[in-house]
């Protein structure tokens, strides 16, 4: 079979040109060849958090990979066949679990048994999808699409910290379904949570009270969780939306320099912005849905931003397989539709 030759400088230039060529690598058996992998992020190259991604791939369908490193910019996988079971990999840094866990999980549909994947490391950082976002949004639409996957997060993992658990119960299934997800439908629950481990509970009390005045959310709506204070330090807020069609979930990350207030407002804009839109999905679902719709080979949503990680990750996802996607604006919003690109 022929070497996909890709290049991680390509657009976005980040990660997830490496993840989605990992998966779909995997899933269709073809190898590739990846050069300048993380060329636009500040630190190029493999951080932890990828090079671990590259091994739980390789161990998974028993690959043949060169010998890399932390650094290395340039990378070729061979893929074997897909074996379930029990899996565990350490990130062994506060490197993003749900990354690692989001690489291998598309695969695994594809294996012949049921399998149990735990990942140590991040669960909550800045830049990835939080554990809460895996399990209620993505979660959801696999759910939609025929999938039975089940998360459960052991213990949480912030940034500088690490040593959160996240474990995924993937059960084999024959195919996706197709999803058109243009509407979100009405909406059922919303409620925000603010996470604070070796943070004063003040902090999370500020940001509710944000959420609360900018949602005009009742007192019930709003939850303070105080973890232990060795997981942190760590804060997260998390706002949640439950329409008939589908679940989002935003995030803001505490930071020591910046107040409470600002980490509530960042994230009720974000809120806002795919509130006013009309739009089905929100930036980061949409770039973590076109790799499932394209193994569909047919789907649609609708997205109040059309980032360039989703552009990117059209080009990428088209490398593997028979697919295209058509992306027209409607309004403020984005129809992304996927089609085959056989005639
Ligand atoms: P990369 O920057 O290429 O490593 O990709 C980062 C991934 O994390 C993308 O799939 C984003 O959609 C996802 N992501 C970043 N921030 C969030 C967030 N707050 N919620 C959900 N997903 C996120």
């Amino acid at each position: 079979m022929d070497l996909i030759e890709l290049d991680g400088a390509a657009g976005e230039g980040g990660g997830q040109i490496l993840r989605t060529a990992l998966s779909l690598s995997m899933i269709t058996g073809q190898p590739f060849r990846i050069v300048d992998i993380r060329a636009g992020r500040s630190r190029p190259g493999l951080l932890r958090q990828h090079l671990v991604a590259v091994q739980a791939a390789a161990r998974i369908c028993g690959a043949s990979v060169e010998d890399v490193a932390v650094g290395a910019r340039t990378l070729t996988f061979v893929p074997g066949a897909i074996r379930g079971g029990n899996h565990a990999f350490a990130i062994g840094s506060a490197g993003s679990a749900t990354l690692v866990l989001q690489t291998v999980l598309p695969a695994l549909l594809f294996a012949g048994e049921a399998s149990q994947v735990t990942v140590t490391g991040g669960t909550h950082n800045a830049m990835a999808p939080p554990s809460h976002f895996l399990a209620r949004a993505y979660g959801r639409v696999l759910a939609a699409m025929g999938a039975e996957v089940e998360f459960a997060l052991r213990c949480f993992g912030f940034y500088p910290a690490g040593g959160g658990e996240l474990v995924a119960t993937v059960q084999p299934c024959a195919g996706l379904r197709p999803l058109a997800l243009t509407e979100r439908g009405a909406r059922l629950r919303g409620y925000a949570e603010s996470f604070v481990a070796g943070v004063p509970a003040s902090v999370a009390a500020r940001e509710l009270a944000c959420i609360g005045k900018g949602m005009g959310w009742r007192e019930a709506q709003l939850c303070c969780h105080r973890l232990p204070a060795e997981v942190g330090p760590g804060n997260v807020l998390l706002i949640t939306l439950e329409h008939e069609h589908v679940t989002e979930v935003f995030a803001g990350f505490g930071e020591k320099i910046v107040r409470a207030e600002t980490v509530a407002y960042r994230t009720l804009d974000c809120v806002r912005r795919y509130l006013a839109s009309g739009a089905a999905v929100s930036e980061y679902l949409a770039d973590q849905i076109m790799l499932l719709m394209a193994l569909a080979g047919a789907g649609s949503f609708t997205t109040d931003v059309m980032s360039s990680h989703a552009r990117t990750n059209a080009e990428v996802i088209a490398r593997f397989l028979p697919v295209r996607f058509e992306i027209v604006p409607v309004g403020v919003a984005y129809l992304v539709r996927v089609m085959s690109s056989r005639r």
